[in-house]
């Protein structure tokens, strides 16, 4: 056991001061036998916290919740949603507690939180514990994703709990600290709105605004100019994810940030064969938060968005209206400006508004990447070396090798830069099966190939001798990969 001294942490309780109505004061179940698996020292030092004090008994009980430091207030908060397209008006933390805000070297407010902390008034039906492995997921994407420059939020630590947790079978238990930017949702407005009060919902917006968008506070209708900011951030992120190929799983209006950082790691990962109608979470049957839907779902999630803030955006609910279905247009013009200036560089052309030429470049190359079942992250680094005249890691890629040659041709001829293509094509992204292999290793008792997994999608642009097999693509007989959501 470590001598250092007891994590000193200055929680502030900002969210329970300034919004009681959504936030139930609650305290984290017990954890036999804590036991830390990772701890994120970078971020730690990010967060003023010292690691060495992190990891002794003390800092083991505020990780799980157990022991807070005096004057600390964790709550439970609440939130509204729509899951799945139905909208649930009380939803919020059932598992998971807000432990506070913590101020960091750069000077910003961090939420320090934590996910499988024990049941809330809020857990309806749930046994309000996580599992090991989901929370290890969260932490390698959530960690891998950060390292690609994707906003998200991060992970500081997952301990086992020493709890089981019965799922299919009995499960090791754990609980994953995470910081966000704040924890404010599409589905925190959709609630300060069922709940009628729009006191509520000025005071939520004025949070949200000073928090993440302050130059709003200066606009003539700052709920308007928040949700344009939303928008924009929101645009932005999910062209970032169609970008790497990155699969959310479960973009309820509970799981959509006002900050725009990604949230909530379910069942999300990365595609292998490059295909929009990929769906890799067990419970979207119907295929709503499939890869290619994902922009037109981040649309209708913030149309929600609109409707909640609708009684501060015009006293006439007309006129809000009208003014909420305008900025809500911008969306698409906006996604579509960030994925395209991204797939430029991805092909390593200049930045510059989209010509004829290069637009029908990028919709012949999806076409072709579809039709071949082609995994997007190995072609987009092959294709550097293609920019430096080595062709044939691309061609192996493809069935039709007249086209991919055709394609190579007419893309050559635009002079495309490998240098600059190295730095935004990813080498290593947790990869399914390397995920899978991680978490079940984990969960047995086995944290080394976690561990090399992390550091492999910690510099994901660095390619370094001895990591190959986390840059190859999956075994053939890995096949269609699942993820399974409430565990
Ligand atoms: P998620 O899909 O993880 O974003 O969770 C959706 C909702 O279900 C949130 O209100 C969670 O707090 C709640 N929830 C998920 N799993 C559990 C659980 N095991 N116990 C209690 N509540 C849960
Ligand atoms: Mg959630």
């Amino acid at each position: 056991m470590s001598v250092a001294p007891a994590p000193t942490v200055a929680l502030q309780g900002r969210f329970a001061r300034e919004l009681p109505e959504m936030a139930v004061p609650w305290q984290a179940a017990e954890a036999p036998a804590p036991e830390l698996l990772v701890l994120n020292e970078p971020l730690a030092a990010e967060l003023g916290l010292d690691p060495a004090a992190l990891r002794t008994d003390a800092g083991l009980r505020l990780l799980v919740g157990t022991a807070v430091p005096d004057g600390a207030t964790p709550v439970a908060q609440a939130y509204a949603g729509h899951q799945f397209g139905g909208f649930n008006p009380r939803l919020g933390d059932g598992r998971a507690l807000l432990l506070g805000e913590l101020v960091d070297g750069a000077g910003r407010l961090r939420d320090l939180h934590l996910k499988g902390s024990g049941r809330t008034p809020f857990a309806r039906g749930g046994d309000g514990l996580a599992a090991v492995g989901p929370m290890l997921r969260e932490y390698v994407v959530s960690e891998a994703m950060h390292a690609l420059g994707i906003p998200t939020t991060r992970s500081l630590a997952v301990v086992a709990t020493g709890r089981p947790v019965r799922r299919e079978t009995l499960l090791p238990g754990a609980v994953l600290a995470r910081v966000a930017s704040s924890h404010l949702r599409v589905g925190s407005f959709q609630y300060a709105r069922a709940t009628g009060d729009v006191d509520l919902l000025r005071r939520l917006t004025d949070v949200a605004i000073a928090r993440h968008h302050p130059a709003a506070a200066d606009a003539d209708v700052p709920a308007l100019a928040l949700f344009e900011a939303v928008l924009a951030a929101q645009a932005s992120l999910v062209a970032r994810w169609m970008l790497v190929g990155f699969v959310h799983g479960v973009m309820n209006t509970d799981n959509t940030t006002i900050s725009g950082e990604t949230i909530d790691y379910g069942p999300c990962a990365f595609l292998d064969a490059f295909d929009p109608a990929t769906v890799y979470s067990s419970i979207d049957t119907g295929g709503r938060y499939a890869y290619g839907n994902q922009p037109v779902v981040a649309e209708w999630n913030l149309a929600r968005l609109a409707e909640a803030l609708l009684p501060l955006i015009d006293e006439e609910q007309e006129r809000a209206v009208e003014l909420a279905v305008e900025a809500l247009g911008r969306f698409r013009g906006q996604y579509s400006a960030a994925w395209s200036a991204g797939m430029r560089a991805k092909l390593g052309l200049p930045d510059g508004p989209d010509d004829e030429v290069s637009t029908a470049l990028v919709d012949d190359l999806l076409v072709l990447l579809q039709t071949d079942h082609v995994d997007g992250t190995i072609f987009h680094r092959a294709l550097g070396a293609a920019a430096r005249g080595d062709v044939e890691p691309v061609r192996l890629l493809f069935l039709d090798l007249a086209g991919i040659d055709g394609w190579l041709a007419r893309w050559r001829a635009l002079a495309p830069d490998a240098d600059a293509m190295d730095r935004v094509n990813p080498v290593y992204i947790p990869r399914n099966h390397l995920v899978e292999e991680a978490l079940t290793a984990a969960t047995d008792g086995d944290l080394a190939p976690l561990h090399r997994l992390l550091e492999a999608v910690s510099a994901p642009f660095d390619e370094r001798p001895g990591l190959e097999r986390y840059a190859a693509a999956a075994p053939a007989d890995f096949g269609a990969y699942r993820t399974f959501c409430g565990t």
